[in-house]
């Protein structure tokens, strides 16, 4: 994924990607970490469609299908 400078900048970084999925299982929205090509660490976006989830979050889908939002 491509990430514009603005973005990176003001985006919150994690050394690793098991810090960013760390911080994503906390949000209350689904949330995918990634490699920016910029700084070199990770961040983490809201854009999930077509991207295969993380564990914790189809596990939290799954849990969530009979509640409404
Ligand atoms: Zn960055």
């Amino acid at each position: 994924m491509r990430t514009r400078p603005a973005v990176c900048a003001r985006k919150k970084r994690f050394a690793s990607e098991d810090d960013a999925n760390a911080a994503a299982e906390r949000a209350p929205f689904a949330l995918r970490a990634y490699r920016c090509g910029l700084c070199r660490r990770w961040h983490l976006t809201g854009r999930t469609k077509g991207m295969k989830l993380p564990p914790f979050e189809l596990a939290r889908r799954k849990t969530m299908r009979t509640r409404a939002e």
